[in-house]
């Protein structure tokens, strides 16, 4: 064959994290098989799907079982009763939104990695360290990328420079994976204040705002005055309620956004009328009940049990005066690997020493070097048991 191919995949680094740390574990195994290893890289959820989740996607499979209520096609941008649910929901925080402002997605992920296709040539602006999607998507459609470095300084949240360049995309996550980091309402203010000013865009990743425990912490960009004229929300079911599975997302494209006389919604209406045939509708009636205050109270139940594990968890920090972010409003605890090792040379060390497995830092971004990552995904039983053996080795 002697086609061309798109030579900007030559320019993805390999997808090696996962695979890396599951090859290491394997062969630790393999040679001491009987030792318990303990999870804490876990970055899915783990708990099963609420009651009324359930019972909504069963019911509405009954429905596509019958002739009379049978569906076929779903509407490519969703149904209007998920969207009005999320309209809904967004009041919650005091965010009013137009309907035709939302969109359907089986995921943030796909969003995330699609939404390239409505813009040109423009500077793309990304965290080091971010969950790593960003920085693929663009170097997958060549485009020009400049890092905002997280670190000790700013707690790992980027704010704007006044060297940044005019008319960019900024991708901005909170709370942010890997780190639990999240903007306040003042931090975030700067942000949408200096996109409005400097001609920008904000893509917004608010995957974990479920998370969010404390009123300090905005939910959404929207709360935000000002952030309908710049930014685009990305948002998910997954680890709100449990849909990593069963796959459901939106989108937020407010009708404001123009660019070059175009709204920006309507090239997104274009794009997915094209390229996205919709989720599919037990999944959107699944995804509604888990906005109905029954659902919210219960996807709220499985966060909490998340958090407790997240809280004994950065106890053990505080205890042993390690520096960390996250842990609060997040599931993520993000710390400094001890005695000054590097990201890969302290997972090892705690696979060997503990037989506990975390993410590397060095794995999110360059700025990630001499950072771990660890979750509360796991069980209580489990996290305690990992917990008594940092102990020791910390
Ligand atoms: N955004 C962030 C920050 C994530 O960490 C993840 C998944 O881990 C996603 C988006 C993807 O979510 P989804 O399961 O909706 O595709």
């Amino acid at each position: 064959m002697n086609i061309k191919l798109n030579s900007n995949f030559d320019q993805l680094s390999e997808n090696y994290l996962f695979s890396e740390i599951n090859k290491r574990v394997a062969k630790y195994k393999e040679y001491n098989p009987n030792r318990d290893i303990i999870k804490l890289g876990i970055g899915d959820v783990t708990l099963p799907l609420g009651k009324n989740v359930i019972e909504a996607l069963i019911n509405a499979s009954c429905e596509m079982g019958k002739k009379e209520t049978f569906r076929g096609y779903p509407p490519e941008y969703g149904y209007n009763f998920l969207k009005e649910a999320i309209l809904k929901y967004y009041k919650r925080f005091h965010v009013d939104l137009d309907l035709n402002s939302v969109f359907i997605s089986d995921g943030a992920k796909s969003d995330l990695g699609n939404i390239v296709d409505i813009f040109g040539d423009n500077p793309i602006y990304i965290p080091n360290p971010v969950y790593p999607v960003y920085l693929d998507s663009n170097r997958m459609s060549g485009r020009e990328i400049y890092y905002m470095v997280g670190s000790e300084n700013n707690n790992f949240l980027p704010l704007p420079k006044d060297n940044m360049k005019e008319s960019s995309i900024i991708y901005l996550c909170s709370p942010n994976n890997p780190t639990g980091s999240l903007y306040n309402q003042e931090e975030l203010k700067k942000w949408v204040d200096f996109a409005n000013k400097n001609g920008s865009l904000i893509i917004y990743d608010s995957a974990y705002e479920a998370f969010i425990d404390d009123d300090k912490y905005p939910h959404s960009i929207y709360e935000i005055n000002g952030a309908k004229d710049c930014a685009i929300e990305i948002c998910s079911f997954s680890k709100q309620a449990g849909f990593t599975g069963l796959r459901c997302g939106w989108t937020i494209i407010p009708i404001e956004l123009e660019s070059e006389n175009h709204k920006i919604n309507k090239l997104w209406e274009r794009r997915q009328a094209t390229k996205f045939n919709g989720v599919s509708y037990p999944v959107q009636r699944a995804a509604e009940a888990a906005l109905s205050d029954e659902g919210i109270l219960e996807c709220k139940n499985n966060i909490n049990y998340y958090m407790e594990n997240a809280k004994l968890l950065s106890n053990l920090f505080d205890e042993k005066g390690i520096y960390y972010t996250g842990g609060k409003n997040s599931p993520y605890i993000w710390f400094k690997c001890p005695n000054g090792m590097k990201s890969w040379d302290f997972f090892d060390y705690l696979l060997e020493n503990a037989n506990v497995v975390g993410t590397p830092g060095a794995g999110f971004g360059t700025f990630g070097e001499g950072y771990f990552r660890i979750t509360s995904f796991n069980t209580h039983e489990k996290t305690k048991e990992a917990i008594e053996r940092l102990k020791k080795v910390l």
